[in-house]
């Protein structure tokens, strides 16, 4: 049993959160099982963490794994990205002692960001998958995981046979979707330009027999809209999906800027979600995300770092960059703050076990020191979501297990407080 002492920051809905302060949350067995006002006659043995504030875990649903080593290296455009910087960088991910190193790279750097769920891209090869799940679950991270799937328009290095990718994609499924309750597999097509007509339908068809998760990218750039409708002779990039059966309720759809108002009503019919990558967006001069018209169509939009394109895994840094590059449609803190959690974890299925601080929950939070003392509580969110760079992390918790404490911060900083 652990019972702490601070200041709680939970999302209540997509414009609500409550801000508590001065609580008590105790965990036991990985679970919440108490959330209350401070109480001294009942309270003596809590850790005092009035210097910090406890927030659910972050949710980063859109991330590449094999690309972490490559972030900030920049190329105007996705096509010429991807060709001189991540396909090399991806290429090296076929030897098992670089994948298993730069997995626990990645989990470790996700813990220090505050991140406790992700959903994964890995390198097209069977061992760069693997080695994420060994990572993942011997450090404690809650994930979906995929391999990529490419067999045509790649280098040859990571252009995988057909029929051999499907094999490796039955067989990855089968041993990870339900091994562990923190990890998922996640069927993942890296984007239609890279994939065979074949390949996206066998995709569709796995999915819908055995209710798996998809993820890909999805009208990212204009040219690969192009080259996409071209290769496919259809009239929308969203058609290509369509017709090859992966829209579905469980497929996300990375990026979906450059989307006619018919694929946003086609995306809307099947319940698909759409993960908005800000930051990537403007690296790569993608273009702005329509957070307007696809919220207005009532599809469900979770935020994503697309590390590498994203040059950082810190989600706190990412909900600021999805109210800076909405040009003129204002994010609030409190819609940014339930994206990063509630809104995130409710877009993976997840709303009923992490996303929140409930009883019953499991116990995914994080702990961030405050960098003054607070003054009122009305304008916490707003901080965190725009200062969020001043708020060091003291401790990542996933399922109860904590998995980063910062060495810096072992003796309490009391700000005043007594
Ligand atoms: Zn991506």
């Amino acid at each position: 049993m652990r019972k702490i002492r601070t200041t709680l920051v939970n999302p209540l809905n997509r414009d609500r959160l409550e801000i508590l302060g001065d609580h008590v949350i105790s965990c036991q067995a990985g679970v919440i099982s108490e959330k209350r006002p401070y109480d001294p006659a009942l309270d003596s043995d809590c850790e005092d963490r009035r210097d910090c504030v406890l927030l659910p875990g972050l949710i980063d649903v859109h991330t590449h794994l094999s690309q972490y080593r490559i972030r900030g290296l920049f190329e105007p455009a996705l096509f010429p990205w991807l060709d001189k910087h991540v396909y090399p960088a991806e290429a090296r991910s076929s030897d098992p002692a670089y994948a298993r190193g730069i997995a626990e790279e990645f989990f470790a750097a996700l813990f220090a960001a505050g991140t406790t769920t992700s959903v994964i891209f890995t390198a097209p090869f069977e061992v760069s998958c693997q080695k994420a799940f060994e990572a993942a679950s011997q450090m404690g991270a809650r994930a979906y995981i995929g391999m990529s799937l490419m067999d045509q328009n790649c280098p040859g290095q990571l252009r995988q046979d057909t029929d051999n990718a499907i094999a490796l994609s039955k067989d990855l499924f089968q041993r990870f979707d339900t091994a562990s309750p923190l990890l998922r597999y996640i069927l993942t097509p890296r984007f239609a330009v890279s994939c065979s007509s074949r390949l996206l339908s066998w995709v569709g068809s796995f999915a819908a027999d055995n209710a798996a998760w998809i993820q890909t990218h999805l009208s990212e750039n204009e040219e690969e809209v192009s080259f996409v409708r071209g290769a496919f002779k259809t009239g929308t990039y969203t058609q290509v999906y369509q017709e090859r059966g992966l829209l579905t309720p469980r497929s996300i759809f990375a990026h979906a800027i450059h989307l006619g108002e018919a694929e946003m009503g086609i995306l809307a019919s099947h319940r698909c979600k759409l993960a908005y990558c800000p930051d990537s967006n403007f690296f790569l001069k993608s273009g702005e995300f329509p957070y307007r018209d696809i919220s207005l169509h009532g599809i469900d939009i979770g935020i994503g770092s697309d590390v590498a394109a994203g040059t950082t895994p810190n989600m706190l840094y990412h909900a600021k960059m999805a109210n800076f590059r909405q040009s003129a449609h204002p994010l609030l803190p409190a819609r940014l703050i339930w994206h990063l959690t509630l809104g995130n974890a409710a877009l993976l299925g997840l709303e009923d076990r992490i996303g929140s601080l409930e009883r019953g929950k499991e116990a995914d939070f994080i702990l961030l020191n405050l960098p003054k003392p607070l003054d009122g509580e009305n304008d916490l969110a707003s901080e965190l979501c725009f200062c969020g760079h001043e708020y060091q992390l003291r401790e990542t918790v996933i399922a109860g297990r904590t998995v980063f404490l910062s060495s810096g911060l072992s003796s309490p900083r009391h700000h005043g407080l007594t």
